[in-house]
């Protein structure tokens, strides 16, 4: 029996985390199949070597450097450059959140979002004795955005946390609807001294480079202003380089949001959280972006393909603007995930009762799915999956 004195609350819980299985084919943490290349792995290997030189000293607490690589990047992929001051990272974009929730939540403050959606959004909140409080979405997995506003305006939350592209339904949510989140949330976070604060919006885009051609970022949010400055102090958008740029591996998660809320995060940020290798990795990727985004493209048609095709075999599949797709109803999705498995091929029990997940893989994984899936579906054995080593 431990007398350890365990923080109420924490009685019970279990670390957060997928099954980490040695299979063929592993299509369950949405990452990106493709390795980098020997180029890029040869600028990562130079700038570590670099920064390996320097490893008696601190790295740069502020990384102006890579926040302005971040910018630039930003700047590219959704044509809003957001200000280097407004821009922050952190050892994944869980990171960033939670320094969000660090900074903003607390003991007697709330976090607001809305299910199903990501699961770790309630251990931020856990983890920083902040309230967690979850509406419903739609059936269709969308947002209606005035139940969004009255529970804001029910709640007052600190922070409202909203994944666009959602994990693990793939929705996005349209510009129109987080404009009226905003709006809700400005002057309904919680009371203070000085009246009421506005909620924080994080709108978490982790799977933001996915989002088909014509669907807009909440980034060009940021970029909104008036004669009074940025027209949503309160709004901060995540992303990830663990997705669609591949370096699931790397650890590297940032925002972008106004430099008013990004110094609040400097707050609470430990001393030297990035450390100088993660730095330097994480600049030699930036300067590879071209090659290492290339595959979006093909990602999004496997991923079209795969909804039409699950749809022709009788399942719902949902419409996706991410690298995965969510699958069913089963009777029993835990005896579906099972014999997947015993093919080789690991997807993700997560989300709506009897639904699945299946993350994007190769062309070769997505048809050893396919295949391993028929084979369920038909009660008969599908053909074995090639193994991994054996794939170009
Ligand atoms: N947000 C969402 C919606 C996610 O699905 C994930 C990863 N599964 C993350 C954030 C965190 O990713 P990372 O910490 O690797 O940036």
């Amino acid at each position: 029996m431990s007398t350890l004195p365990l923080r109420p609350g924490l009685e019970g819980e279990e670390p957060y985390g997928a099954p980490e299985l040695d299979v063929p084919v592993r299509l369950n943490v949405n990452e990106n199949p493709y390795a980098p290349s020997p180029a890029v792995v040869e600028s990562i290997a130079r700038a570590a070597a670099g920064a390996a030189g320097r490893l008696n000293r601190y790295p740069d607490r502020d990384f102006p450097a890579l926040r302005r690589a971040l910018a630039d990047y930003l700047a590219v992929e959704s044509g809003v450059r957001p200000d280097w001051e407004g821009v922050w990272a952190a050892n994944g974009s869980n990171e960033v959140m939670l320094h969000v929730l660090q900074a903003f939540g607390g003991p007697g403050r709330a976090c607001l979002s809305f299910t199903p959606t990501y699961s770790m959004y309630p251990e931020y909140a856990r983890d920083t004795l902040t309230d967690y409080v979850t509406g419903p979405r739609r059936a269709d997995f969308t947002l209606d955005a005035a139940a969004v506003a009255a529970a804001i305006e029910r709640v007052r939350p600190a922070v409202v946390l909203l994944a666009s592209p959602n994990n693990p339904t793939g929705t996005v949510l349209p510009l129109d609807d987080v404009r009226a989140v905003l709006e809700a949330a400005r002057g309904h976070g919680p009371a203070g001294a000085d009246g009421a604060a506005d909620a924080v919006v994080v709108i978490d885009e982790a799977y933001g480079e996915f989002r088909r051609p014509g669907v807009p970022s909440a980034l060009e949010l940021l970029a909104e202003s008036d004669a009074a400055g940025p027209r949503h102090p309160h709004l901060a958008v995540a992303r990830t380089m663990s997705k669609a740029f591949g370096m699931a591996g790397l650890r590297l998660g940032y925002l972008a949001a106004s430099r008013e809320l990004v110094d609040a995060l400097r707050v609470v940020r430990l001393p030297y959280h990035l450390s100088a290798l993660t730095q330097a990795a994480a600049l030699a990727a930036l300067d590879h972006r071209e090659e290492l985004m290339g595959q979006v493209a093909s990602l999004r048609s496997e991923r079209d393909a795969l909804v039409a095709w699950l749809r022709g075999r009788g399942c719902t599949a949902h419409e996706s603007d991410a690298n995965f797709v969510l699958f069913g109803p089963f009777e029993d999705r835990d005896a579906v995930f099972a014999a997947l498995l015993e093919h080789g091929v690991l997807i993700r029990v997560v989300g709506p009762e009897g639904y699945l997940r299946v993350s994007i893989g190769t062309p070769d994984e997505m048809e050893a799915f396919r295949s391993a899936l028929d084979g369920v579906l038909a009660g008969t054995r599908p053909r074995a999956p090639r193994a991994a080593a054996e794939r170009p």
